[in-house]
């Protein structure tokens, strides 16, 4: 039986990822402090159904804590899947050492784990914010030059380098894949989508920060847990960066178009001024995800938003 560490698997996108693991018969470890970014009771929710597997393992560590981490973690890890983070661009401006000690140090525990325990196969959760300002679009990951502009999208660019390190030092394969904004059931509360849709279900005014030109290439949640599934087991190349998104990016105000259309609400607009570190367009180009992984992503935007919004609407039945 295959073992993967996840970290970060009670997340939005590490608990989706431990579903399809645990279907697959993988047995799975799971670290994650349930860090009160958002709700953890929320956390507690997504991995409520792993428990009854006994192939699953919740080990409650923060990966800042060397000593705890390399104590809790003791078995052999085919694969680690390092997806815990401090996430969200604009937390990252009031708080960039609290990101930098999570993302880069708590990144570099988990490499250093891999060399001492000859984990060979590291996958990352980078992030489509590296890019930053870049105007070459799409985005391509041999456009050698990032333009990050917040402390978070930083953090995300020192990963993938401390990757780099250790892939030639020490023979550990780092596939380190770019999101792009990430949705579906169980999405973060803190992003616009789940705020939006959130608020237009409260009757309350949405925010749009800047002129509502900004645009967003938006990646299915089963798309991305299916590239991240592929990255586990490639192994033609020692180190790689791969973008995860659409290949197409998607306006502010056509996001709650068609929001609006699968709530049923219509949304009123308060327009506020453009927030710092907010870059105004992400777009992805995938050719290499689909030469490299096969990845193909399936999901249209609106039918997308019409699963989360069942689902979002289906949470609110529960309360
Ligand atoms: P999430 O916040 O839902 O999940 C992150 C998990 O990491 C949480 O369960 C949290 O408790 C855990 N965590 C945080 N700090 C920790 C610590 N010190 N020790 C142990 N666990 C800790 O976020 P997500 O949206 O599922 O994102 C997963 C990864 O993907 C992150 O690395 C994020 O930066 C990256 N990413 C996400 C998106 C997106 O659109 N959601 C886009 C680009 C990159």
């Amino acid at each position: 039986m295959k073992h993967a560490l996840v970290t970060g698997g009670a997340g939005f996108i590490g608990s989706h990822l431990i579903d399809r693991l645990l279907a697959e018969g993988w047995a799975v470890t799971n670290v994650d402090n349930f860090d009160p970014f958002y709700d953890p009771a929320i956390k507690r929710k997504n991995i409520a159904a792993h428990l009854d597997y006994e192939r699953y393992r919740l080990v409650e560590a923060d990966i800042r804590d060397r000593e705890g981490l390399f104590r809790s973690l003791r078995d052999d890890y085919d694969v680690i899947v390092h997806l815990a983070a401090r996430a969200g661009v604009r937390p990252s401006i009031r708080d960039p050492l609290g990101y930098q000690a999570v993302n880069v140090t708590g990144t570099q525990h988990l490499l250093e784990l891999a060399r001492e325990r000859g984990i060979r196969q590291f996958v990352f959760a980078s992030s489509s914010s590296v890019y930053g300002v870049n105007p070459n679009v799409p985005w391509r990951e041999d456009d050698g030059v990032l333009r990050p502009i917040s402390p978070y999208a930083s953090t995300k660019g020192s990963g993938e380098l401390l990757g780099h390190v250790y892939s030639h030092l020490y023979g550990i394969r780092f596939i380190a894949l770019r999101f792009f904004t990430v949705y579906g059931p169980r999405q973060r509360p803190d992003l616009a989508l789940h705020k939006f849709a959130r608020r237009m279900l409260r009757g309350e005014p949405i925010p749009i920060y800047g002129d509502g030109t900004s645009r967003r290439d938006y990646t299915y949640i089963d798309d991305i847990v299916e590239g991240v599934r592929r990255a586990m087991d490639y192994a033609a190349t020692s180190y790689e960066i791969i973008n995860l998104g659409n290949q197409k990016t998607v306006g502010l105000l056509e996001m709650v178009r068609a929001l609006e259309e699968a709530l049923g609400v219509r949304a009123r607009l308060e327009f506020l001024p453009a927030q710092p570190g907010d870059v105004p367009r992400t777009w992805a180009d995938i050719k290499k995800a689909k030469r490299l992984l096969g990845y193909a992503p399936r999901m249209p935007f609106s039918a997308g938003v019409a699963r989360f919004v069942d689902w979002l609407v289906d949470q609110g039945r529960q309360k």
